[in-house]
């Protein structure tokens, strides 16, 4: 219950004082006792009062409040309790995501145990039955004998019924606790382009059937990519070492994208080339930056004979390359050929 609602059943105002809850308490409890108030609400209506009183106490955390002080001495005023408000505090989680999840989005389970207040008896403990308590016979208080033979005896409040004389049970469910531990589990829809550190919120009515209605803050976590570097305006660089004779020859080559191997047209005039609209998105939910792919071609450290005299042909085929020949090979071809 909340504790706003406690005071207004009690028909306080919320700063209320310690004595002021207590004397309300009392005094509609009485008035609503059913062997006193024949109406059929009477029974649900003490209900409501207890579990109001409950809430003001637990809120106060001043779980000794009921005890009677043999010398009644003036109590501070406690300080009125931060009210939880009717939303639930959300759950705070992270999820880790690919680079890959977070551009194209993606759905991940999140599940998880978290306390509530008990449904059952709503956070009161115990549960009100009705009639008279067995322990005091109603009257709410219990005759304690002196320790000091010739003293008087003293009343003190009756433990089972906390005094309101009326018989309750501890709350089956909780047994007591007012709280107990739930499952939760809720599928969380992250749209793509989000980014490392993002929070999203998660509407507790997003919890799957069954599960506790969870209202979750989920921080976005993404983990460093293999071969990709994402840059704020969705950007994304990566390097692909490539056969440099495949490059010299044009041929095609499969690159890395965050959507899977694709094919690449080698130029080799080029080293670095865009790949439109296949980088990642350029803000949540929006359109996709672009992909740069800076190639590397790589040659054999050592030449096989084989590729030697491939090579050797491959200059001696070429006009442009014959210009540059070394002054050796030219010496040879001129011995060969003069
Ligand atoms: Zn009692
Ligand atoms: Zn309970």
């Amino acid at each position: 219950m909340i504790t706003d609602h406690a005071f207004a059943e009690l028909g306080l105002p919320v700063d209320a004082s310690e004595q002021e809850v207590k004397a309300a308490w009392r005094r509609l409890v009485s008035q609503w006792h059913p062997d006193r108030n024949a109406s059929a609400a009477a029974v649900a209506k003490v209900q409501r009062i207890n579990q109001a009183f409950e809430a003001i106490r637990r809120a106060r955390q001043q779980p000794e409040a009921m005890a009677e002080p043999v010398a009644p001495e003036p109590e501070p005023a406690a300080p009125p309790a931060a009210d939880p408000g009717p939303q639930r505090p959300p759950i705070r989680r992270k999820i880790k995501l690919t680079l890959e999840e977070a551009a194209a989005g993606c759905i991940k389970p999140v599940r998880g145990k978290l306390t509530e207040t008990c449904t059952t008896c709503d956070g009161a403990g115990h549960q009100v039955l009705g009639g008279n308590c067995a322990s005091c016979g109603g009257s709410g208080a219990i005759q304690q004998r002196s320790a000091w033979f010739g003293w008087p005896s003293v009343r003190i409040e009756c433990e089972a019924c906390l005094g309101g004389g009326i018989a309750r049970r501890t709350c089956p469910t909780c047994d007591g606790a007012c709280k107990c531990e739930v499952s939760y589990e809720v599928q969380v829809r992250i749209p793509h382009g989000v980014r490392d550190g993002d929070l999203l919120h998660v509407d507790a009515r997003r919890a799957r059937a069954g599960s506790a209605p969870a209202d979750l803050e989920i921080q976005v976590q993404i983990a460093p990519h293999a071969l990709f570097q994402l840059h704020d305006d969705g950007t994304v660089r990566c390097e692909v070492r490539v056969n440099g004779f495949a490059w010299i020859a044009n041929r095609t080559v499969q690159v890395p994208t965050l959507a899977g191997a694709q094919t690449l047209q080698l130029n080799r005039d080029l080293q670095t080339y865009l790949l439109q609209g296949q980088g990642f998105p350029k803000e949540r939910r929006g359109a996709r930056g672009d992909q740069v792919v800076t190639i590397v071609p790589v040659f054999p450290h050592k030449l096989s004979t084989d590729q030697d005299i491939m090579l050797d042909q491959l200059i001696a085929a070429s006009s442009d390359a014959r210009e540059a020949q070394p002054a050796a090979k030219a010496r040879g071809r001129k011995r060969t050929t003069g």
